[in-house]
C-alpha cells in the first residue's frame, strides 16, 4: 500500500526480524520477512543511541509492524511497532538456537522482494509453537522439511531418485547429491550415499507430508531425531554451499546438554 506524504513515499508492511547489521555511528540494517515483500533489508536509522524508541520494536525474531519510506539503497524504518515479542526465546539460549536456525533458513533460502506468504506464515507459526514451549527438536525439523517444500528444494522420499521405482519402506540410502532416497537395490555398494534406516525414513516422510497438529503428537525418541537432524544439516549445507552457522551452534549445544545429563 503506496501514500505519498509530500515528496517522499511511504508504505506499511508486517514482519518478523531475521538479523540485524551495525551500520554507520548509530544505525542498523535489518533483515526482515514479510508475506508480500519477501525478505527485505531495511535501514533504521539511530537505534543504536540509548534514546532510541525503534530499537526494542527491531529486535530478531519480534513480529512487528513498520512504515517504511523509500530510499536510494535501502528503504528507511520511520515507524516501528512490535506486535508479537517471543519473551522466552530471549531468555533461553537453547530456544533462541533454535530460533536462530529458523531465522537463519529463512534469511539463506527466501528471496528478496517476492512475495511469500506461506514462508511467513510457517516461520511465524514456528516461533509462536517455539515460544508456546512445543518441543523445540520436533518442531525445527518439521520446520525445514516445510521450508524446503515451499521454497523448492525438497527432498524425494517417496521414489527412488535413480531408478524411479515407488519406495517400500525398508532400510533404503540417502544421496545428498541426488536429492533424495535410493531404493535398497539401487543404493548398494555406490560411495555418494548413506544408509538410511527404516526408522528415520518413516520418520522422514511423516514430518514431511503431516500436518503439525500430528507431529506435534508424535512421541518420538531424541536420538531418532538427530539422526533426521544429521541427514537435514547435511542437505541443506550442500545446497546452500555453505552450512548454516547456526547449524553448528545447535550441534554444541546439544553436546553440552547431553554432557550435563
Ligand atoms: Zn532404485
Amino acid at each position: 500500500m503506496m501514500q505519498a506524504r509530500g515528496r517522499i513515499r511511504l508504505y506499511r508492511t508486517e514482519g518478523i526480524v531475521l538479523r540485524h547489521l551495525e551500520y554507520g555511528e548509530a544505525d542498523r540494517i535489518v533483515t526482515m520477512c514479510t508475506p508480500d515483500l519477501g525478505k527485505v533489508r531495511v535501514l533504521a536509522k539511530g537505534v543504536r543511541k540509548p534514546t532510541s524508541r525503534k530499537a526494542g520494536h527491531l529486535e530478531p525474531f519480534t513480529r512487528v509492524e513498520v512504515l517504511l519510506a523509500k530510499g536510494h539503497t535501502w528503504d528507511i524504518v520511520t515507524q516501528a511497532e512490535a506486535v508479537q515479542v517471543f519473551i522466552r526465546l530471549r531468555e533461553d539460549l537453547r530456544l533462541l538456537a533454535y530460533a536462530a536456525h529458523m531465522a537463519e533458513m529463512v534469511d539463506r533460502f527466501g528471496s528478496e522482494g517476492e512475495a511469500d506468504a506461506p514462508l511467513y506464515q510457517l516461520l511465524s507459526l514456528s516461533l509462536s509453537r517455539l515460544d508456546a514451549g512445543d518441543r523445540p527438536d520436533l518442531l525445527t525439523r518439521f520446520f525445514d522439511l516445510h521450508l524446503l517444500s515451499l521454497e523448492g528444494y525438497q527432498p524425494e522420499l517417496f521414489r527412488c531418485v535413480v531408478c524411479g521405482k515407488e519406495l517400500t519402506p525398508a532400510d533404503s540410502f540417502f544421496s545428498v547429491e541426488r536429492g533424495g532416497v535410493l531404493c535398497p537395490e539401487c543404493g548398494q555398494g555406490r560411495d555418494d550415499v548413506v544408509p538410511l534406516p527404516l526408522g528415520t525414513f518413516k520418520l522422514l516422510r511423516f514430518l514431511q507430508r503431516r500436518e503439525y497438529n500430528e507431529v506435534k503428537a508424535l512421541d518420538v525418541r531424541s536420538s531418532s531425531l538427530e539422526a533426521v537432524g544429521r541427514l537435514l544439516d547435511r542437505y541443506i549445507a550442500y545446497h546452500l554451499e555453505s552450512g548454516l552457522r547456526s547449524a553448528k551452534f545447535l550441534r554444541q549445544l546439544q553436546a553440552q546438554t547431553d554432557r550435563s545429563r
